[in-house]
């Protein structure tokens, strides 16, 4: 999904998440409609070593009659700016998510087209008679169709020279290094994506927040442009969570239910291996 702005001079775009979300302010910023759990993980991320990771973090703002978190635009400054979300962790489904759809599994018809659209042959009989599909049936589905499941990550989107790549989102997520290849064609971003995600790595070794929190849905954001501009950042944290204090979250194991373990270093792993071998560092 893209918005184009035709206020400003740098571009907006929008390349995942729900499109009624998100606004600019006239400041330059960028609104999300408001979220407690995603406001509460900012606020904390502004005092964590992860703080230089994630967009700068300017408070509620409300505008009419929605609220919205203020965020810093990390596109600003690029000039034609080419941009991929890549969706981390083993699951993109929160614990809470399997516990209410055992209790209400309320069936969704416009996940079932989705279904029916991509892969017809993966609906039981008695989906097909239904019509619908429970969201958590979905969800398990997409991760398990994609990289998600194996790599510990999938690219949401690519946007390469104004052409947002939704055909991604509605194939059958083939071999994604071909993406990768395609979005980063230079050796610069390259270098700098790479010395971004170690340091990153290491930032996520020291940081309180990512030791008690389940981070589940949260993306790294690449952008670049053609100059030697190009950063990483961490953004959506709509459904990351605290995990009590007496439990810390390895992020490299696998997930059984009631571990809360989300796999985010696996995807890390396999992002950093896969930039290591493209441009042999
Ligand atoms: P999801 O469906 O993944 O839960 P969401 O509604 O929570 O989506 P985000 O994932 O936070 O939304 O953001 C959607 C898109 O908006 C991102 O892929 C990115 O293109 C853009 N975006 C989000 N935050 C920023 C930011 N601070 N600066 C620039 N672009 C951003
Ligand atoms: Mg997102
Ligand atoms: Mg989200």
């Amino acid at each position: 999904m893209m918005h184009w702005s035709l206020r400003r001079q740098s571009s907006w775009v929008q390349l995942a998440g729900h499109q009624g979300n998100f606004q600019l302010s006239e400041g330059g910023e960028v609104l999300k409609l408001y979220s407690v759990v995603e406001a509460n993980c900012l606020d904390y991320l502004m005092r964590d070593p992860l703080r230089p990771f994630v967009p700068e973090y300017h408070g509620k703002v409300t505008r009419g009659e929605h609220c919205y978190i203020c965020l810093e635009d990390l596109l600003s400054g690029l000039r034609k700016p080419v941009i991929m979300d890549c969706k981390m962790g083993i699951r993109t489904y929160q614990e809470e998510e399997l516990v209410k759809a055992r209790t209400k599994a309320t069936l969704r018809s416009d996940m079932y087209q989705k279904m029916l659209k991509i892969e017809p042959m993966a609906l039981s009989a008695e989906e097909h008679a239904q019509r619908g599909v429970t969201k958590l049936r979905y969800l398990q589905w997409r991760d398990a169709n994609s990289s998600t499941s194996t790599l510990g990550f999938r690219i949401e989107g690519i946007m390469v020279r104004a052409m947002a790549s939704k055909s991604l989102q509605n194939s059958c997520y083939p071999k994604w290094p071909v993406y990768l290849t395609s979005f980063i064609p230079w050796k610069i971003s390259n270098k700098a994506y790479y010395s971004r995600l170690l340091a990153l790595n290491d930032a996520l070794t020291n940081s309180p927040f990512f030791r008690n929190h389940e981070v589940i849905g949260s993306s790294l954001l690449f952008v670049h442009d053609n100059t030697s501009k190009a950063s990483v950042w961490m953004i959506d944290f709509g459904k990351t969570t605290p995990v009590p204090d007496t439990s810390k979250l390895q992020h490299n194991v696998p997930w059984a239910e009631g571990n809360r373990e989300d796999g985010y270093l696996i995807g890390l792993t396999s992002l950093i291996n896969s930039l290591s071998q493209a441009i042999s560092v």
